[in-house]
């Protein structure tokens, strides 16, 4: 299951969320207010370092689908 990164709109809690693919789509609650105005970060996973990490990955996979 992916982690993601939630922050919240109405407090700023940040925090993360394990979504299984059956509730991808399903709103992800603030655990510090309730709020549902919550929005995926993009993962630390995902981003990385901009630089060494995302071109060393486009040589071995287009697109970078390889999590490297
Ligand atoms: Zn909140």
């Amino acid at each position: 299951m992916p982690l993601y990164e939630y922050e919240c709109e109405k407090c700023g809690e940040q925090f993360e969320e394990l979504v299984s693919r059956r509730n991808g789509g399903a709103e992800v609650t603030c655990p510090a207010c309730g709020s549902h105005k919550t929005r995926r970060l993009q993962s630390t996973f995902a981003l990385g370092k901009p630089g060494k990490t995302a071109s060393s990955c486009t040589t071995c996979c287009p697109g970078g689908t390889c999590g490297l």
